[in-house]
């Protein structure tokens, strides 16, 4: 039978503050275990939570960005369980109200542009973090009170590949409102898929299934694919989905059941009386709405009209916030966009891929200045593209610029003529059954040649005036 796929989303992700949702403790990765706690975020009795307001504001930048309506009115729940990583045996959420709903973030898809809605975003805090040993289970609290805002979708998304660029897409935004890391090996944004498939045609959703553990974009995607097989198989072979929780196993490639439905929790969420319900005037939220930054949308299409790059090019140097920052800054000092931004993409994405370097260290590590001062180089006809890729690796590790790079090494561009000429003779006499099939018109010839002169020069060669001086040398003989 021929199913559909149907995902729905919830992503977790770790607003950016200094200290926690409702104490002063700090949130900072990393400190030794239970150093940053206090009576609030362990939950003492007689502690009183205060909404940190930086959360608050940075939450309501999100939302409005995935064009959320805002809540005026801001409440939060209790929402009940029993496990060690939670002190108060209580985690404080958002229950019936939430700060946002009704948004949507639009990806794109082989087909054209998709529009996505968001059902809901709303604020809560983290719980700690446990460490199993093989003798006992610990438990750090430096995690509890963490501000996260929990994005949920509705179940508009229909691959595993939707799902992954839904996933960037939102990502590029967070990273342009500047609010997250991002980061989900620190579990600075997590994500749980609910899954379900449906024979095509059928109106009512299937059964769903939610899949947790997945640490990358890449895992999200691969526990999507696999899940929607296993689901397929079971709905063959006459069986029905069981609506559990399943756990994705990253090395085994496969995934589990953790707890089915049967076991699922009653919440009994009711409203968290120490923290008393209030009102963000809708001037705020305004005033928030007109400082929010350019987003990666209307950036791309900034990029192509002011710089006329293609769309596909505007679309990856805009998806990087920094990206497009630096291409901006190094287009200021050059006048040719295309150029930089070929060598972005090229080189230097490659360069910062290999190495790992997020895009932000680019600045850093490459002053724009230095790489359009090498591209002029280039265009004067000081150094040829191929000793210009050569030594980008240099510039950035060194820190010189491409002028002292290419003194100490001796890399200029030879463009003196009779230089050239007397090195081109050698190769043609070298090479004399060659020079015949280039005689005979074969243009393959002439590339070998080429690359004879630019061996004996070590790529210094200027490559246009060789390709002149051997036609002219052929056909003089
Ligand atoms: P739960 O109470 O189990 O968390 P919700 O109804 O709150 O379930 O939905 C959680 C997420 O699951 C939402 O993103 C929603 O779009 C998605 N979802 C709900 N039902 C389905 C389904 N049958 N198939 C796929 N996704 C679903
Ligand atoms: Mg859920
Ligand atoms: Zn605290």
């Amino acid at each position: 039978m021929k199913y559909e796929t149907v995902i729905g989303l919830e992503v977790h992700v770790q607003i950016n503050t200094n200290t926690k949702i409702f104490c002063s403790c700090s949130t900072e990765f990393g400190a030794p275990a239970n150093t940053h706690t206090c009576p609030v975020c362990l939950g003492m009795p007689g502690s009183l939570p205060v909404l940190n307001e930086k959360f608050l504001k940075h939450s309501i930048k999100v939302a409005l960005a995935i064009d959320c309506t805002v809540a005026n009115f801001i409440k939060f729940d209790r929402k009940h369980y029993f496990y060690p990583d939670l002190p108060k045996d209580y985690q404080i959420s958002q229950y019936d109200k939430p700060l946002a709903s009704n948004g949507h973030l639009d990806i794109d898809t082989d087909a054209g542009i998709k529009r996505i809605r968001i059902l809901r975003a709303h604020m809560e805090e983290d719980a700690g973090k446990l460490i199993h040993t093989p003798t006992a289970s610990l438990v750090d609290y430096n995690r509890t009170g963490t501000p996260l805002l929990e994005i949920v979708t509705e179940p508009d998304l229909n691959s595993a590949d939707e799902t992954y660029a839904y996933l960037t897409q939102l990502k590029s935004i967070l990273e342009y409102l500047e609010v997250s890391d991002c980061d989900m090996e620190k579990g600075s944004l997590r994500c749980d898929a609910n899954i379900s498939i449906r024979p095509i045609g059928q109106k009512e959703l299937g059964t769903k299934t939610e899949l947790k553990n997945m640490n990358s974009f890449k895992g999200i995607r691969d526990a999507l694919n696999y899940e929607i097989k296993r689901q397929e198989k079971q709905l063959d072979a006459g069986n029905l989905i069981i609506q559990e929780t399943r756990l994705w196993d990253e090395t085994k490639q496969k995934t589990f059941s953790m707890r089915t439905k049967e076991e699922a929790h009653d919440y009994r969420y009711f409203p968290d009386p120490d923290l008393v319900p209030f009102t963000v005037d809708s001037l705020t939220i305004e005033n928030i709405r007109k400082a929010l930054p350019e987003f990666p949308k209307a950036k791309k299409q900034r990029l192509i009209s002011e710089y006329d790059l293609s769309e596909y090019d505007a679309g990856v140097i805009s998806a990087d916030k920094h990206l497009g920052l630096y291409f901006e800054q190094a287009a200021k000092q050059y006048n040719n966009p295309k150029n930089i931004c070929n060598w972005l993409m090229g080189d230097i994405m490659n360069y910062l891929n290999t190495n790992n370097i997020p895009a932000i260290k680019l600045k850093d590590l490459l002053p724009p200045k230095k790489l359009t001062a090498m591209l002029e180089m280039i265009d004067q006809n000081i150094i040829s593209g191929k000793i210009a890729k050569k030594i980008l690796p240099e510039i950035i590790t060194t820190g010189k610029e491409a002028s002292v790079i290419i003194k100490e090494q001796n890399l200029s561009q030879i463009s003196d003529t009779s230089e050239l000429e007397s090195i081109i003779k050698q190769v043609i006499t070298e090479n004399d059954k060659v020079v015949e099939e280039l005689k005979s018109g074969k243009d393959q010839a002439l590339m070998f040649l080429v690359g004879q002169v630019m061996k004996k020069t070590r790529g210094k060669a200027n490559p246009q005036m060789v390709n002149a001086i051997i036609n002219k040398q052929i056909n003089n003989s």
